[in-house]
Formats: structure tokens, C-alpha cells, sequence
């Protein structure tokens, strides 16, 4: 095999080049080359499956680093490097511009919108990870035609005027001109009899449940991609994604930071003085962490691995409880009796701080 060119000559970037630069030097090779446009040409292919793949590992950012780093011997790019074989799907974005219905070109059906929609969670179920059911409407191929858009019976009939392209070219003077064909408007096909229950459309909108499952540790925001249960596509064409955006509702027990939750936790002076056992929600109950004798107004306890799980795999966080002086805004006659025999007994005469301005110390 010949010496593979470098995949930034290949798109003609500068080697920092950013994502737009790098896709709309894709975007104008594709014009160039792509196979509709250069029928039997089979240089322009070649020099269309390089840009593709060129772009395919560059558009990704981990591949790019990895090509960056080892070239075309890049480990693990066996796989991914290479294989066009799903160039048209995985460019569906830039191809749906470029071939797209209304750009005139037409590549076989195109796929189908994708779906956006939400899920609430509480912030234990974003900890435990849940399994959910989501009632989704979209569009899915009509059950009377099966998508066809003919009514039962009859087929669609290849358009004659283009002979299914969707285009006809034009000569005018030396110049060709290629145009959306008028008899199909551009749809390759003609429904001589629509099918009743879609009008031809070859959609109908259906209200779906399905059972997502939700990863351990997700953030709000954090979203899934259920490929393939967007919307159908056109003309019998493969369907787009459905994106779930997950919002995981606020505890106000806690704050959430990274994998860590921070909670504030009463203490009284004699507790934090003398040491003690204080109990700490937890996101399923409560736990019992040991405050120690001489413990500061601020500093914090950690409960460890009682916090959120990393997505990455990387463990999970702890419950870092700050503990909170309170003091009481009435005594008993009793309580103060005995505060006041402790501030004679020496409990005014404070030591002078030394680990910083007016005894503040930075915690967290
Ligand atoms: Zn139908
Ligand atoms: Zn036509």
C-alpha cells in the first residue's frame, strides 16, 4: 500500500485549523467529488473517500489528538480510521445541506429530524442510576403503506422525466445545468394514488413508551442519544435520534460539586469542645459521622463514597459535611448559670488565632 497523505493536506488546513475551517474545507471537497456528481469518475471517488475519512477522524477530537500525535500508526485507529463504509450517515448534517432536497441533489432518502426531549430525576436516582419510562410522540412510517406513501395496492412509480434521480440537466450553450426535476419536484418518485390514512406523506405520529436506562452519576444537562428513535425519514429513509436531556432536581439538603455533595450540619459550642456524634443526611437516610473534641466552627467531616459515582468509572465522591456553630439566641436560667461559671472558669481567654485574619480559615 502507497504512503498514506497527510490528512490535513488532504483538506488543505493548517494544522490548527478549528472545527469550521475543518468542515467547511470538507464541505467544498464534498461539492467537488462527491460520486453523484462525478458519475464513473473513479479518481474523484478515491479523492472524495479520503476527504471523508480525513475529515471523519479530524471532526473528533480525541481521534485528532490521537492522529496528531502518532499519525497514520495510531494505535487503536484500526477501526475508525480508514472506514467510509458509513461515511453518509455519519455526515448526515453535512450531506443533508449539501445533497439535501433543497441544495437539488438527492442521495436516496434522507434521514429523519431528530427528537429532543426531558426527564426529571431526583438527585438519588442521578445516584443510583434508574430505569425510566418516557412517553415520546414522533413520527414513525405510516402502518397502512409502510412508509411508501402509496395507498395499498399500488407502488410508487419511478419518475420518468429524471428516471428517479430527482434532477435533469439542462444544456445551455457549452455549460450543463443540473435543477430539482419539475415533475417530481425533486422526489425521484410519483405517488399516483396517495395513500389514504397518511395523504402520502408516509408518516404518522405515534405516541411511544419506552424504557430508558440511566447511568449511575449523570449531571443536570447530561444528555442521552437513542439512536435511531427520532423521527422516520423520508421516503422509507433511515430514522433520526432521539436525545433524552436529563434534569436532575435540587436537594436542598445538599450541593452538588462535581462528584462531591457538600452539606451544612448545626453544631453547639460544648459539641464541637467536647467531640461528639452528630448524624448527616444521606441521599437514602442518615449516617453518623464523629465530630472530634476542639473541631473549628467551618471545618468539614467527610463521609467517603457516599457521594455521586463518576460517569468515567473514576469511583465516587463523598458527603462533606461543614460543620455550622449555632449558637443559642435564649439560655435557660440554668444553661446560662453554668455558661457563665465556664467564662469565669476561663473559657473567655481565647488564644490568638495564627492561621489567619480574625481567626478565618479558608476551608474547601
Ligand atoms: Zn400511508
Ligand atoms: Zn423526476
Amino acid at each position: 500500500m502507497s504512503a498514506k497523505k497527510d490528512y490535513y493536506e488532504v483538506l488543505g488546513v493548517a494544522r490548527g485549523a478549528d472545527a469550521g475551517e475543518l468542515k467547511r474545507a470538507y464541505r467544498k471537497l464534498a461539492m467537488e467529488l462527491h460520486p453523484d456528481k462525478n458519475p464513473g469518475n473513479h479518481q474523484a471517488e478515491a479523492s472524495f473517500k479520503e476527504a471523508s475519512e480525513a475529515y471523519q477522524v479530524l471532526s473528533d477530537p480525541e481521534k485528532r489528538q490521537m492522529y496528531d500525535r502518532f499519525g497514520h500508526e495510531a494505535p487503536r485507529m484500526g477501526q475508525g480510521f480508514g472506514d467510509v463504509g458509513d461515511i453518509f450517515s455519519a455526515f448526515g448534517d453535512i450531506f443533508g445541506d449539501i445533497f439535501g432536497q433543497r441544495a437539488g441533489g438527492r442521495r436516496g432518502p434522507g434521514r429523519g429530524a431528530d427528537v429532543e426531549t426531558q426527564l426529571v430525576l431526583t438527585l438519588l436516582e442521578a445516584q443510583a442510576g434508574v430505569k425510566k419510562d418516557l412517553k415520546v410522540a414522533r413520527r414513525v412510517p405510516c402502518a397502512t403503506c409502510k412508509g411508501s406513501g402509496a395507498a395499498p395496492g399500488t407502488q410508487p412509480e419511478t419518475c420518468q422525466q429524471c428516471g428517479g434521480r430527482g434532477q435533469v440537466m439542462h444544456s445551455q450553450g457549452f455549460l450543463m445545468i443540473q435543477t430539482t426535476c419539475p415533475v417530481c419536484r425533486g422526489d425521484g418518485r410519483i405517488i399516483r394514488k396517495a395513500c389514504p390514512t397518511c395523504e402520502g406523506q408516509g408518516f404518522e405520529r405515534h405516541e411511544e413508551e419506552l424504557q430508558v436506562t440511566i447511568p449511575a452519576g449523570v449531571e443536570d444537562g447530561s444528555t442521552l442519544r437513542l439512536a435511531g428513535r427520532g423521527e422516520a425519514g423520508p421516503r422509507g429513509g433511515p430514522p433520526g435520534n432521539l436525545f433524552v436531556v436529563l434534569r436532575v432536581q435540587e436537594d436542598e439538603r445538599f450541593e452538588r460539586d462535581g462528584v462531591d455533595l457538600h452539606t451544612e450540619i448545626a453544631v453547639s459550642f460544648p459539641q464541637l469542645a467536647l467531640g461528639a456524634k452528630v448524624s448527616v443526611p444521606t441521599l437514602t437516610g442518615e449516617s453518623e459521622i464523629d465530630v472530634r473534641a476542639g473541631s473549628q466552627p467551618g471545618d468539614t467531616v467527610a463521609l467517603r463514597g457516599l457521594g455521586m459515582p463518576s460517569l468515567e468509572g473514576r469511583g465516587t465522591g463523598d458527603i462533606v459535611a461543614h460543620l455550622k456553630l449555632v449558637v443559642p439566641k435564649t439560655l435557660s436560667p440554668e444553661a446560662e448559670q453554668h455558661l457563665r461559671s465556664y467564662a469565669e472558669a476561663g473559657g473567655d481567654k481565647i488564644a490568638p488565632e495564627k492561621t489567619g485574619l480574625f481567626g478565618r480559615k479558608k476551608k474547601r
